[in-house]
């Protein structure tokens, strides 16, 4: 079950005009909500990530945040997965062919949750691969745009090459992964650049700074050189659908000894138990 402008229906059943502005100019937001044991992880940061966004593309919310708890109440409940990964869209409506803003026109709003499947355990324990690429996308990437069209096309380039993901460098600086956080360890400090219109503040990015902090694990916000990264100890990715994962080599060399390290199994674990204590409160 899906939701759609004020209505609940099968995906199926779930058309919108090709005159919407999110089809015709990908002029919209989106987030995506990990659900953990039917219960929405860190909602109140994800709505308020949504907000941000919706103020970088100067469109009104059209919900208040208790209606959009109880929409999501209902999409949780209406699917049969305990771990679902909710997908929450708003663009600014359908109006005829134009740059310009439209006036009197009413956002769309979809939501839709699907099974979430966590990385498989194996991948946890080989690590990932990864490559990188020039960050050749615009100058807000803090807003979550559903015009992916860059992102989509790094991503596939990590496919093409049989890696997981492609680490994105802008002017011999770390940026991000293509749709992930990054962050390095190097002598047993853990470094990721800092919040700033050019990568996305992740969700899982925060929680991992916090579990950081929390357990004394010194770590440094801060930007990162190319030469840094390549000569990592240990690169992580982090995202809402993949948490924490270990990636073992960039464009076909290795990082470090090859192998996930004790950065991650550290941050990973505490990662688990922090998701397993959420959930339970
Ligand atoms: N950066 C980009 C470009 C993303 O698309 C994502 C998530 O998909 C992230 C970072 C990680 O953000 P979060 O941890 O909130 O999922």
């Amino acid at each position: 079950m899906i939701y759609l402008n004020g209505k609940f229906m099968p995906i199926e059943e779930a058309y919108v005009p090709v005159l919407d502005r999110g089809f015709i100019f990908g002029d919209g937001v989106y987030e995506v909500i990990p659900v953990y044991s039917r219960k929405p992880f860190r909602l109140a940061e994800h709505l308020a990530r949504l907000q941000h966004s919706l103020n970088g593309i100067r469109l009104k919310n059209p919900h208040t945040n208790e209606q959009l708890h109880a929409l999501i109440e209902k999409i949780i409940a209406g699917n049969a997965a305990d771990d679902q990964y909710l997908y929450l869209h708003i663009t600014r409506g359908v109006a005829k062919r134009d740059h310009a803003f439209p006036a009197g026109v009413s956002p769309t709003v979809f939501m839709m949750s699907n099974p979430l499947l966590i990385p498989p355990r194996e991948l946890l324990l080989t690590g990932v691969p990864a490559i990188t690429a020039s960050d050749n996308r615009w100058g807000r990437c803090d807003i979550k745009a559903i015009s992916l069209l860059p992102n989509v096309l790094l991503r596939q380039l990590a496919i093409d090459s049989g890696a997981m993901e492609t680490i994105l460098l802008r002017d011999g600086f770390l940026t991000e992964g293509a749709a992930s956080n990054i962050f390095i360890a190097k002598n047993n400090v853990l470094l990721t650049p800092p919040k700033s219109h050019l990568m996305l503040p992740g969700i899982t990015y925060d929680v991992v700074l916090e579990l950081a902090q929390a357990h004394a694990i010194s770590h440094e916000v801060r930007e990162i050189t190319e030469e840094e990264l390549r000569t990592a100890d240990e690169v992580l990715l982090t995202s809402s659908t993949r948490e924490v994962m270990p990636i073992v080599s960039l464009d076909g060399k290795p990082i470090g000894n090859g192998k996930p390290g004790s950065m991650f199994n550290q941050l990973n674990q505490l990662y688990q138990q922090y998701k397993a204590v959420t959930m339970r409160a």
